[in-house]
């Protein structure tokens, strides 16, 4: 056997998992800045917090109103980067705070 390469631990993971990570990566989501500025699907680009535009980092790193299941999911902040490309307990961490937070990226 030879020693597996170094892949993306995204590959691991399960198929949904792999597609909410890969639209918060790539910013191709359902969420309002990218609908709205791509597909004018969405009135505005901005969140339905009216803080700032709805983006993947607003959503993981500041929505006021998912700070609870943020701390649940992360008690200390965690860079966004570690979110969207850390280890796969990092990645799964991502995919529960989603899921949990019941969006639908
Ligand atoms: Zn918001």
């Amino acid at each position: 056997m030879r020693p597996r390469t170094n892949r993306d631990d995204y590959h691991t993971m399960s198929r949904e998992q792999q597609v909410n990570l890969i639209r918060l990566r790539t910013g191709h989501n359902r969420l309002n800045d990218y609908m709205n500025r791509k597909f004018k699907l969405a009135p505005s680009p901005t969140c339905a917090c009216g803080q700032e535009d709805q983006t993947a980092e607003h959503i993981l790193q500041r929505r006021p109103l998912l700070d609870e299941e943020r701390k649940e999911v992360w008690p200390s902040p965690t860079p966004l980067q570690t979110k969207l490309y850390g280890s796969r307990q990092e990645l799964e961490k991502t995919t529960t705070f989603i899921t949990s937070a019941g969006l639908i990226v």
